[in-house]
């Protein structure tokens, strides 16, 4: 069997296919409706009397696997290699920003790695600004360890919070149930902004109870924030950032200007 460095390595360097710089997962996405030349989407062909699994199917399982995490289209294109250390050098005299984004992106790759020999790892989240690349890194995560098959959820708060209330106004239980269910278990949960979002009683308790299990069951998760930890414990209450620190190595990420505007800038530069 191969090491997890080696598959590592692999995966973070991943060849483009196509010519057209798309990584694997990209590529399955640019052919979601395209009907396969092989089998006719049939997904098994003929090799003299006996039926096999069409090539096809291996894209498929990828594809419903990140259908499955709800990684948004846009942050599948995230990856390790395209993580730019130069958005953290600009204006920044002493390369404070650089060395913590260095940081953060160390311990992104080690989390990938190691979690794949242990599925207890302890978690990460990362605090920054508006624009400091910490939903990058979390989704860089996501494209490593699914293309590994491991089974991850990524959830934007704000939009797990409407989920959560729309369940508790329509009084399905079942569903509500359903969604906790699978962000306590999954194996490696991702939450994405958890920021300073309308917090009811009762929505901040269905937060509490995902992570409590999740620090009880030693589950790893990976949280991105542009709170303070004192703002965490205003908007979530002491419990949740307790558990918060119990089961989350901690990495800042800043930089001198949002990179999302350094990249529009650049684009305009250009143009
Ligand atoms: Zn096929």
């Amino acid at each position: 069997m191969e090491s997890s460095d080696k598959i590592l390595k692999k995966i973070m360097k991943k060849p483009k296919v196509n010519n057209q710089n798309l990584s694997a997962a990209e590529s399955v996405l640019a052919n979601e409706n395209a009907v396969c030349s092989i089998c006719g989407d049939r997904g098994i062909i003929l090799q003299g009397d006996t039926a096999i699994p069409c090539s096809c199917m291996e894209q498929r399982k990828l594809f419903n696997s990140f259908k499955y995490a709800r990684l948004s289209r846009e942050l599948i294109g995230c990856r390790f290699d395209s993580f730019d250390l130069d958005y953290y050098n600009s204006g920044s005299l002493d390369q404070e920003h650089s060395l913590k984004a260095q940081k953060a992106l160390k311990a992104a790759q080690d989390f990938c790695r190691n979690v794949l020999n242990n599925p207890h790892e302890i978690g990460l989240l990362f605090s920054g600004s508006v624009g400091s690349g910490k939903t990058f890194l979390a989704a860089a995560i996501a494209n490593v360890l699914i293309e590994q098959q491991t089974k991850l959820l990524f959830l934007v708060v704000p939009d797990l919070l409407d989920e959560l209330r729309a369940t508790y106004d329509s009084k399905s239980e079942t569903s509500e149930y359903d969604l906790l269910d699978i962000a306590r278990t999954i194996p490696v949960l991702i939450l994405d902004d958890l920021g300073a979002h309308n917090y009811t009683d009762w929505t901040r308790n269905r937060l509490y109870t995902i992570l409590n299990y999740r620090t009880n069951e030693q589950l790893p998760t990976i949280i991105t924030t542009n709170l303070s930890f004192d703002e965490i414990e205003t908007y979530l209450g002491e419990r949740t950032c307790s558990r918060l620190l119990q089961m989350c190595r901690i990495f800042r990420l800043s930089t001198e200007k949002d990179i999302r505007r350094q990249k529009y800038d650049k684009r305009e530069k250009l143009s």
